[in-house]
């Protein structure tokens, strides 16, 4: 059997807690895995001066795959966001949210199964900012005045959103070789192109472009808003969704409203050298250290790191393994149950013993 070596950064807030939980439910799939454990974050500022310290990002390249739980960012205080920082450093360029109901979720909608494929390193998220106020924003809205665009009035901040036709095609072109590699059969990009012409066009069209380099996989599009309002009323008619930055942030929440919550949502944000999976909820701070956070995102969220290393029948059996506890509805967190108070929510732990026993009577 394959031996693995993967980089495991437990987080902080409740990171530590769902990270040893998804850890040992993903040991318990008998897959070989040889874990380099590194903190990043605040906890390590003080000792490596840098909240993402070099030898990290070292095993992380090493390594190719990572698992992380979610890591605080403290506003305003000028500490780079460590999630934003890994995206750049590994050019992790495509952040993949699947959302899928599983039966005994308590949901408004029952079989949606549906992903969000993020381009994420373009877009209003670029981080390319002008402050209101500062010499360069006055200099840019002259430049911006003199070059024939609009008039912008001089005590605005300015973002940014660039889109480029390689980014574009890189994105779309992952998401449509993730469909057949995972049997989906629609791609539907989602776009803004009426309004926002030279970005969002131009992100239509590369899309209808790279759309028919794979006619094996059906091709649609839709406006962020029509989509918005789509999958509230029919989210059956969807199945994987290539979206912007931004509006990935945005419609991913909704998708992971859409199908039990923060504490059911998985990602992986992949790069052509190096995929880091995390949940998509963060630190959750004012339950960490209580054995009170769920830990399945970060599960399921090992699941699709288990897949992605080639083990994809250890990944099938995690996920029926968390199917079954989610369905029997016992030992799962106090945000899957019917009243959040209810006294026979179980902890952290105990979701990972169930999961683990249950996956002894999987495969
Ligand atoms: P959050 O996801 O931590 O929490 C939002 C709410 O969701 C919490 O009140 C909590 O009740 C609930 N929740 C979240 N995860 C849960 C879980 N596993 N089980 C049960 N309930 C859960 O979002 P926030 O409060 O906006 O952010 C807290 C910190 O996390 C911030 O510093 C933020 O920057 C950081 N963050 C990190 C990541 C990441 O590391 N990828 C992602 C998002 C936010």
């Amino acid at each position: 059997m394959a031996r693995h070596t993967i980089t495991l950064i437990p987080g902080d807030g409740v990171g530590p807690e769902v990270s040893a939980a998804a850890r040992r439910v993903i040991d318990a799939t008998g897959v070989d895995i040889d874990w380099e454990v590194h903190d990043a974050g605040l906890g390590v500022m003080e000792q490596y001066g840098d909240p993402l310290p070099a030898h990290v990002l070292e095993s992380i390249r090493r390594n190719k795959v990572a698992i992380k739980g979610p890591l605080t960012t403290p506003i305003g205080k000028g500490i780079r966001s460590v999630n934003v920082a890994l995206r750049r450093e590994l050019d992790l360029f495509a952040l993949i949210r699947p959302c899928k109901s599983y039966p005994g979720v308590r949901s408004r909608y029952q079989d949606v199964d549906l992903v969000v494929i993020r381009e994420n390193t373009e877009d209003l998220y670029a981080g390319i900012e002008f402050a209101e106020g500062d010499p360069a924003t006055l200099e840019l809205i002259a430049d911006i005045e003199r070059l024939g665009g609009r008039k912008i009035r001089p005590d605005s901040g300015i973002s940014i959103k660039p889109a480029s036709i390689f980014g574009t095609q890189r994105v779309f072109r992952f998401g449509f070789q993730w469909a057949i590699d995972n049997a989906r059969h629609k791609v539907t990009a989602v776009h803004k192109a009426n309004i926002m012409k030279y970005t969002e066009g131009l992100w239509l069209r590369v899309a209808e472009e790279v759309s028919r380099e794979f006619p094996q996989i059906e091709f649609d599009d839709r406006i962020v808003d029509n989509m918005a309002m789509q999958l509230v009323q029919n989210p059956q008619l969807y199945d994987v969704m290539v979206m912007p930055n931004l509006f990935g942030d945005i419609l991913s929440d909704l998708c992971a409203g859409l199908t039990g919550g923060l504490g059911l949502a998985p990602g992986a944000n992949i790069g052509d050298e190096v995929a880091v999976f995390e949940a998509t909820h963060g630190s959750a701070p004012k339950y960490a250290g209580q054995n009170k956070a769920n830990p399945m995102a970060m599960m399921l969220s090992g699941m699709l790191m288990l897949r992605h290393i080639g083990e994809g029948d250890a990944g099938d059996r995690l996920e029926q393994a968390i199917a079954r506890v989610i369905a029997e509805g016992r030992n799962v967190t106090y945000d899957m149950k019917p009243d959040r108070d209810d006294p026979t929510a179980v902890g952290t732990s105990q979701v990972a013993d169930a999961v683990v026993e249950a996956l002894g009577t999987t495969g």
